[in-house]
């Protein structure tokens, strides 16, 4: 099954999911900014109702006629009003004297009522009377001319208390102060209408940005599952080459006769040999793997690179006799110690050095060295041997990885060397750089932080942050 139409269709879904929640999180959010903005627009002009009718309550009462006929009074205090029975010219001074600030003072209207419930007089303005009942209470209108209006009715009482006309009532009567909602709700249309618009525009990018995060998301694991099957493939390749072999010989033991001891030998050497390079391969398969998953559960102990790299030079010297090679080595008198897992640390030296043995012709020569640099401790292998072309340097530590297959093979190499290197010196919390020109040669320098305490080894060394390992090595 192609993997491709798995990866698009999860890129898919995560898109989905980015942009439901996201365009969720914006469609409420759009919302709460328009029921904050009308509401806040309403309490303003609900606010502004209440100021006005406020102060004109508190001129008016003073002015209220104790008896009588109330109509002449009204006309002398409240000359912009229209009095109910007499003809109404039109002046809005009043409403304006009282409304100093207000954006639209043309929207209010008064009216004023006698303690019946009559109409008195009114703004010209006002809507048609509608059927609902006087209370001083804020009410919201809406009559036949289909426009809403808000308005608030306040009691008026006259400045001794009196009732009118010697009726004995609570109050002298009413004021009511509204005004018409046609901007106030044209305006919340109009915040409705762009958050509609803007919204599902929003959401369009939301969606596509969505699109391409899940990309970015989706990137790092698709290629770490081609790696994966890449790696998959590739040790399967390098199992079978050693099995099918192992087989054809076991198959050419079968056909021999029994007692024919000097064909069997060499074939039965075969055998072991691909056996132990099968052995060899799933050994450093499985390190490699509990490196990489920071499984291993040794603990990591000090050790002496002093001793570990002499031992080392004096392990290698026949080897590197055998292939007529000259190994030299330098190690400083003073101790080295660092932290870690004496048989990785030994592995991770060992697999460089037999690397320069096997890549370096007869006569070539090969230098080990040990120092010090501030607080690390740098093992340095250097060889003259045939080196590595600049485009393969980056990629000598990819697992399975090779130059010359060939070769490598023929050097008994599983192509996991350098990649258990780089696992093993991460691990170590350190570091392997390497430079290197074809046909002169190449030096491998392993970076390692020095252990901090050189005098005494029970003490835990503290966590050193881990570093990356770099290509070009750092100036
Ligand atoms: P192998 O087991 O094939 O040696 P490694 O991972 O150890 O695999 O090395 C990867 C490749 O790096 C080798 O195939 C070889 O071509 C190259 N290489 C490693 N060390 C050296 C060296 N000292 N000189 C030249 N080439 C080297």
């Amino acid at each position: 099954m192609s993997i491709r139409p798995l990866f698009r269709r999860s890129r898919v879904r995560l898109a989905l999911w980015y942009s439901l929640v996201m365009g969720g999180i914006l469609s409420l959010s759009a919302y709460g900014v328009y029921r904050s903005i009308v509401q806040s627009n309403w309490g303003a002009m609900e606010r502004e109702i209440e100021s006005i009718a406020g102060t004109l309550h508190d001129s008016l009462e003073p002015l209220l006629p104790t008896t009588g006929d109330p109509t002449q009074v009204l006309q002398r205090i409240v000359p912009d009003l229209c009095l109910v029975g007499q003809a109404c010219t039109v002046n809005r001074t009043l409403i304006q004297r009282h409304t100093t600030g207000v954006s639209d003072r043309t929207l209010y209207y008064i009216r004023l009522f006698d303690h019946h419930g009559e109409l008195l007089a009114f703004s010209p303005n006002q809507p048609a009377p509608t059927e609902t009942a006087l209370t001083p209470v804020w009410q919201t209108i809406t009559p036949p001319d289909g426009k809403r209006y808000r308005q608030f009715t306040t009691i008026l009482h006259n400045a001794e208390g009196q009732t009118l006309a010697g009726h004995s009532h609570d109050s002298w009567g009413y004021l009511q102060i509204g005004r018409d909602l046609t901007a106030l709700e044209a305006e919340a249309q109009r915040i409705g209408w762009i958050l509609a618009i803007a919204l599902p525009v929003t959401l369009l990018v939301v969606a596509l940005s969505s699109w391409g995060l899940a990309g970015l998301a989706m990137r790092p694991i698709y290629q770490s599952y081609q790696q994966q099957q890449q790696f998959t493939a590739n040790a399967a390749h390098e199992l079978r080459s050693p099995l099918a072999s192992l087989l054809a010989t076991v198959d050419a033991i079968t056909h021999l006769a029994p007692t024919d001891p000097q064909t069997l030998f060499p074939l039965l050497t075969t055998v072991e040999r691909q056996g132990r390079r099968l052995s060899q391969l799933i050994n450093d398969l499985l390190l490699l793997s509990r490196l990489e998953q920071n499984t291993a559960t040794t603990p990591l102990q000090r050790c002496c690179l002093n001793d570990l790299v002499s031992d080392l030079a004096e392990e290698f010297l026949e080897l590197a006799i055998a292939a007529d090679l000259t190994l030299t080595s330098h190690v400083p008198a003073a101790p080295l110690p660092v932290w870690g897992d004496e048989p990785q640390l030994y592995r991770l030296v060992a697999n460089v050095i037999a690397n320069a043995i096997h890549y370096t012709p007869p006569g070539g020569a090969i230098h080990l060295r040990l120092d010090q640099s501030d607080r690390t401790a740098l093992i340095t292998i250097q060889d003259n041997g045939i080196g590595i072309a600049p485009a393969d340097l980056p990629r000598i530590f990819e697992r399975f990885y090779r130059v010359t297959s060939d070769r490598s093979r023929q050097t008994g190499g599983t192509g996991l060397g350098l990649a258990l290197v780089k696992a093993i010196a991460h691990r170590h919390h350190g570091q392997i750089t390497v430079t290197s020109t074809p046909n002169q040669g190449s030096t491998f320098t392993i970076h390692l932080p020095i252990h901090p305490d050189r005098a005494s080894p029970r003490q835990p060394a503290p966590l050193i942050p881990l570093q990356p390992w770099s290509y070009p090595p750092p100036q």
